[in-house]
């Protein structure tokens, strides 16, 4: 390079360096700001109670869900498991809507979270979810699903009558043996239960999350140890906790091949779901519902155990 290049390339890199500070500056501010907007964004969604709180016991059952999937999914749970299990159920969603609040006996709940798939979200609604549990205070379990779930609801049952109520459980499934969280650069190894297969939890073990989960706080703990709501209630009882996940092979989600599922074993399984073309498999014969009468297939198994089911008749 000549000197007389060189001369006009430290100018120029100097611009380029003060262009770039005023760049990181700027968006930092962006940054700073748009988190402040979100702390705004999420006050208004910060629990304050529900008429329709029940004092029931044993197993309190709050399903994720949102306005865009009530006719495809949220449709399926009411005909179906809900039916079991009517005054255990809360629906956390974003929307209200008549016809489908009075479907759910005036349980579906409005929180004005956000209506997107993004983590704060998301953990948003688990953070009514848990506001809502901590409010009743008779119940020993926790369950947790989301609205393209199936609940064979007397096998859950069974399953959690095992387990000593008193004492801190976390039981679901995993979908890879082992994570790690990455916080301000250090790696934490942890486990979770997927939510898209659902998990339990006693109360008791519930109430000692109360420091990361709750009356809004959730929003900011997900993005604190950057994760999404399944992983950071992993994070929090394995980790913080040190309370180990008790893996029952029973809760299925999407994102196995769901067809794998043998017909004779289907009804042994906990919880079931389904996604486009990935769905359980019943015999025509069997079925009680042809595939565009039923796309989930999860009418036909209810009427497979319930066949007295008013739906099924
Ligand atoms: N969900 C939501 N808002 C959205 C998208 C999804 O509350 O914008 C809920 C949905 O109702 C379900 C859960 O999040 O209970 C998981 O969503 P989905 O099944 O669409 O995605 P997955 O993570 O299972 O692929
Ligand atoms: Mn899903």
């Amino acid at each position: 390079m000549t000197p007389g290049k060189m001369e006009i390339c430290q100018p120029l890199k100097r611009q380029a360096i003060l262009l770039f500070m005023v760049i990181a500056t700027v968006l930092c501010l962006l940054g700073t700001g748009r988190y402040y907007e979100q702390k705004d964004r999420y006050q208004h969604v910060i629990f304050k109670g529900h008429p329709k709180t029940p004092n029931i016991n044993f197993i309190f059952y709050t399903v994720k869900t949102s306005k865009k999937f009530y006719d495809s999914r949220l449709d399926v749970v009411l005909k179906t498991w809900f039916q079991k299990v009517k005054n255990n159920v809360f629906f956390i969603s974003d929307e209200g809507d008549k016809e489908y609040d009075k479907r759910t006996g005036h349980r579906l709940v409005s929180t004005n979270c956000p209506t997107t798939h993004a983590r704060a979200d998301l953990c948003c609604k688990l953070d009514y979810e848990f506001s809502l549990l901590a409010t009743q205070q008779a119940s020993r379990w926790w369950c947790h699903f989301d609205d393209d779930d199936y609940v064979n609801v007397r096998n859950l049952e069974k399953l959690l009558r095992k387990y000593d109520w008193r004492k801190p459980w976390y039981i679901g499934r995993r979908t890879v043996d082992s994570y790690k969280a990455r916080i301000n650069g250090t790696k934490y190894p942890y486990q979770f239960a997927h939510g898209g297969s659902g998990f339990c939890m006693t109360t008791v073990l519930a109430k000692q999350m109360t420091p990361w989960i709750g009356e809004g706080k959730f929003m900011q703990t997900c993005e604190d140890f950057h994760l999404t709501d399944d992983c950071a209630v992993g994070f929090i009882v394995t980790h913080l906790l040190n309370v180990s996940l008790t893996e029952s092979v029973l809760f299925h989600s999407h994102w196995e091949r769901l067809k794998n599922l043998t017909e004779e074993t289907l009804h042994e399984q906990i919880s079931l779901s389904y996604k486009n073309h990935n769905r359980i498999s019943l015999s025509k014969d069997k079925a009680k519902f042809d595939e565009k009468q039923d796309p989930t297939r999860l009418l036909s198994f209810h009427c497979l155990i319930y066949p007295k089911d008013k739906l099924c008749l």
